[in-house]
Parts: structure tokens; sequence; C-alpha cells
């Protein structure tokens, strides 16, 4: 089937199937839009039952990408790299080596990142064959997941100020699903800030840090939908809100890092209705590529997390914008990225011109 009628493409500008039977190397790099910049994203490394489901994944995550970047005042587009295979099994030297010279052969319109499967020793690994690769340790950026909870830190507090009136979290009840690399360091944020915390994650050392360290209520991972909580904080899993989720939620904010947090689009518009302010996932969790921005020739920390701060102000915005039109949050932050995306071609277009 030609890639243009593949369900998630969605006019992208170029799609590169990577084969190497001597390393083992089969991956899609799928660019969506390089308006803003070069296309940034991760190269994710999973076992897809079959190409097609990959290209599908290539093809979905990199128009997210593109969206994010464009939420985030960022000069980058959108990309996305997946490598077939069990990233236990499948990954080699060899593999990741050649993976870098297909990321290299396209000069520069896709930047490669970590994502699931691949980590930053991969990358160093890449990065023997290509300079368009960022997010690494030495002397890179390094772990986003900081930098990521700080973001989503001031997403919650902007909109427990939109919906709820208070100015600060103190007293303020969330629940965190999910308290891995993100979810960890936004619960202490949460903490510092004088929020009451209730925690759930399949990981029992993780759930015993949070009760230790900030004071958090445990319970059961299944049960965390039915808190009695102002905000709820997805940092573990997508498609969490879903028919079965939001029912059960008493709070009247979602905001957390997970990626995918809508089980479909129309879950955005069922949350409004029932009143429950949605900060749209790719607004609230962009510390990640905010954090990469400032990879630099030298990484600049303290303007990452000024950056990622500024996310705040973003969704208090954004949050205006959906009540005046009487519009779900998850639909006006697509309006704001395709807006922004099309001013800028815009532009490009009048400057050739001129
Ligand atoms: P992580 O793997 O470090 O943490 C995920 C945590 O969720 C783990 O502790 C895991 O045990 C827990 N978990 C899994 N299933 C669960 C369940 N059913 N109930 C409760 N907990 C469960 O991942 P992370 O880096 O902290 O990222 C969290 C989410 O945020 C992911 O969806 C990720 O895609 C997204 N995200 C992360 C970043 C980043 O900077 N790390 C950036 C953007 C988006």
């Amino acid at each position: 089937m030609p890639v243009s009628l593949s369900p998630s493409f969605r006019g992208h500008e170029q799609v590169v199937f990577c084969f190497d039977a001597e390393v083992g190397l089969h991956a899609i790099i799928a660019i969506h839009d390089t308006t803003l910049g070069p296309a940034l994203g991760g190269a994710r490394m999973w076992s897809y039952s079959s190409e097609m489901k990959a290209l599908e994944d290539a093809l979905r995550l990199s128009r997210g990408m593109t969206y994010k970047a464009a939420m985030a005042n960022l000069a980058y587009g959108g990309g996305k790299a997946v490598i077939i295979g069990d990233p236990k099994t499948n990954k080699s030297e060899a593999l990741l080596l050649r993976f870098g010279e297909f990321v290299d052969s396209l000069g520069g319109r896709y930047v490669t990142a970590e994502d699931v499967g691949t980590t930053t020793r991969d990358l160093a690994v890449i990065r023997r064959r290509t300079k368009f690769a960022a997010g690494f340790d030495d002397g890179g950026s390094g772990d986003p997941s900081p930098v990521t909870a700080w973001g989503v830190f001031h997403g919650i507090r902007a909109a427990v100020a939109h919906r709820l009136g208070h100015r600060s979290l103190s007293g303020i009840r969330v629940a965190v699903q999910g308290l891995g690399s993100v979810g960890h360091n936004l619960a202490k944020f949460l903490h510092e800030a004088g929020a009451e915390l209730v925690v759930a994650d399949i990981d029992d050392d993780a759930v015993a840090a949070a009760v230790e360290d900030f004071g958090a209520e445990a319970v059961d991972p299944p049960h965390i939908y039915d808190q009695d909580v102002d905000v709820f904080a997805p940092c573990a899993l997508g498609a969490v809100l879903n028919d079965q989720t939001i029912p059960r939620l008493a709070a009247r904010v979602v905001a957390g890092s997970a990626n995918n947090q809508l089980d479909e689009d129309r879950h955005g518009t069922i949350l409004a209705q029932r009143r429950i302010l949605y900060a749209p996932d790719y607004v609230i969790n962009a510390g990640g590529i905010i954090n990469i921005n400032y990879e630099g020739p030298r990484y600049d920390a303290k303007a990452a997390f000024a950056h990622a701060a500024r996310i705040g102000e973003t969704l208090t915005e954004l949050f205006r914008i959906a009540e005046k039109g009487g519009v779900a949050t998850n639909i006006v932050a697509d309006r704001i990225a395709e807006e922004r995306i099309a001013a800028a071609k815009q532009a490009k277009r009048l400057k050739l011109a001129s």
C-alpha cells in the first residue's frame, strides 16, 4: 500500500525506509514537517508485528512532534524513527552505526534522540556516524525527566489557578499515576509546594520512596482514578483517559506527563463536557524537547528549566481560548500549532517571493 494511503499519513514531507540485511536493520524515518526547523524526534526500537504497524507509529509520532515543538515555541519540526526489532535481542553496535549512517544521509533534516527501546548509550554509538543526534550524556543535555517534570509542575499550577482559582498548590490534592523518572521528580516539586499526594505505581519500591520522601498516600494502581483529589496527573501510560476511566474521575484538572493520554480525540471533548480541565499532553510534557534545545555547544540547564516553566503561561492562554470558544483544550492546542506552522510557511513563501 502506498505510504500516502496509510490512515496516519497527514501530508508528511518525507518517509525513508532503511534496510541492511547484513546488520539486521529495518527502520523507518518519518519527517512530518520542517517548516519551523529540522525534524526532531527519538528513535524507537520495538518488536512491531508488521512493517505497517511500524509505519503507522512513525507517521503518528512524527506528526505529534511537529505540534509539540510548535507549541513550545521551538525552532524544530517533527520527525520520528522506528527500528523494527526487539531492543533486548536484536540491537547491536553494527545496527546502531548503520542507522546513524541513514540519519546522516538526510543531511540534518532529521535529528534523532533516544526513545522507548533506545538509550543514551545507544545514542553515543549512533553519534559516531552522525552529528544529527541530540540528548546525549557526555556534555549533552542528558536525562530530560527533571525538566519535563518542572514543565508539568508549572502546567499543574496554571491549571489549578484557572479552574480552582488557587494561586498556590498548598493543600491541593494531586493523584500521581506512575512514579518513574518524571513522576518521582514531579511528586518532589509538588510536595515542596505544599500539595498532598496520592500515588500509585506497579513498582513497589517507587511507591515506598514517595511515601517515605514526600509523605504520599499509596493506593493500588487500578484505584488511582477513584481518588478524592483536585488533580489527576497521569505519568505512566497512554490512553488512560477513556470511556471507562473518565466517569470515575473526581478531579477537576487532568495534567500529567504521559504521552497520548486521550484514548481518542473525542475524549478531550468528554472531559470538557464534564468540566474537567485537561492540559493537552504534548503541550505540558514538552520539557524533554525543550531540554534538547539548550544542548548547544554547552548545555544550559538554567535556560532549559526557565523555558519549561513558561509552559504554564502557554497553558493559561490556551485555557482562556478554549473557555471563550467553548471548545475542548486538545482541539485548541491542535489549532494553535497548525496556525503557527501555517504562518511560518506563509512567511517563508513571502521571503522567497521577495
Ligand atoms: P518511566 O518508565 O521512568 O516511568 C513510568 C512509571 O510508570 C514506572 O515507574 C512504571 O512502573 C509506572 N507504571 C507502569 N504501568 C503503570 C500502571 N498501570 N499504573 C501505575 N504506574 C505504572 O517513564 P518516564 O520517563 O517517567 O515517563 C513517564 C511518561 O511521560 C511516559 O508516558 C513518557 O512517554 C512521558 N514523557 C516522558 C518524558 C521524559 O522526559 N522522560 C518527556 C515527555 C513525555
